[in-house]
């Protein structure tokens, strides 16, 4: 696996490549990867001839109050693992080569980055909109995969791609666990005392029966509409209260294309979405 910091160098690596008739694809990180990372390489790589990765602990999208400087990082761990997975070349720019002096743009989605994760965390999606273009910029791939653990992202990718008439395929990840029924593999997971994690085993838990009695719900004679939806995203939550989960952001159903508060409820494909804070991890 090749490892390139500056643009220059990746950009001719690539485009020697593309002239080809290689297919790249890509799979953009903030680094400290785990499984859930390295499905999308693997994903990427069956869609791809070449994938690149990219770990840059962007701070466009941390809030003034988020944990920018203590972001887990393991360089190492991680260029080992992404050669293992078949990742080809790794992109670690760092914070001068991707915003050097006088960068000025930002860009920026509307409609499907408000609400969920845009309200506790303004300007976090433009943050991730920016950089993911300047990404798309300097890779032009033909396909990026990107988590549906984070499916607001996925979605305003998804728009912005569409929006822009951008010529790449997006592939959205299932969300791979430790085991079934788990918490998300996360990087910021291992900042979760022993103690939180526990608790925190409710969480996975009570969406997933949650989901089950909203399917039910969906194909009961009953039928389903907002106001039931409701209902059972309220009693989630008070569930989760709880069982010691000190602090819900949301735990909300929408479409799950447009992220839309859903209209009918029986037949519109949907999503249950959800985010909750334990020790100071969101
Ligand atoms: P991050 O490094 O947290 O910015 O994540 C980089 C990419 O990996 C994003 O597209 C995430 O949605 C995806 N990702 C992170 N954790 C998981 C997981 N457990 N399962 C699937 N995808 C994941």
């Amino acid at each position: 696996m090749e490892r390139r910091s500056d643009i220059p160098s990746v950009k001719a690596y690539l485009r020697a490549r593309q002239a080809q008739g290689l297919r790249v694809g890509l799979v953009p990180t903030m680094g400290a990867l785990h499984d859930g990372h390295l499905s999308l390489v693997r994903f990427a790589k069956a869609r791809a001839d070449i994938v690149v990765a990219t770990v840059f602990v962007n701070p466009k999208q941390f809030g003034p109050s988020e944990d920018l400087s203590r972001y887990p990082r393991d360089l190492e761990g991680d260029a080992q693992k992404l050669a293992s997975a078949g990742c080809d070349l790794l992109f670690l720019p760092d914070i001068k080569v991707m915003y050097p002096e006088g960068f000025k743009t930002t860009v920026s989605v509307r409609g499907v980055t408000e609400g969920l994760c845009g309200s506790a965390r303004p300007g976090h999606f433009d943050g991730v909109t920016t950089v993911v273009l300047k990404l798309f910029s300097i890779v032009r791939p033909d396909v990026a995969v990107f988590g549906e653990k984070d499916y607001q992202q996925l979605i305003m990718i998804r728009a912005m791609v569409r929006d822009l008439d951008m010529p790449v395929e997006i592939i959205g990840a299932p969300i791979i666990r430790a085991a079934a029924g788990t918490l998300a593999l996360s990087s910021r997971n291992r900042y979760l005392s022993v103690e939180d994690m526990d608790t925190v085993t409710m969480f996975p838990r009570i969406l997933q029966d949650t989901a089950v009695l909203i399917e039910a719900l969906r194909h009961s004679e009953q039928g389903a509409t907002r106001e039931t939806l409701r209902a059972l995203t309220e009693a989630a939550k008070e569930i989760l209260l709880a069982s010691g989960i000190p602090s819900i952001d949301y735990i909300e159903v929408r479409h799950a294309d447009t992220l839309e508060k859903p209209n009918d409820c029986r037949t519109e494909p949907l999503r249950l979405l959800a985010a909750v804070r334990i020790g100071g991890v969101r």
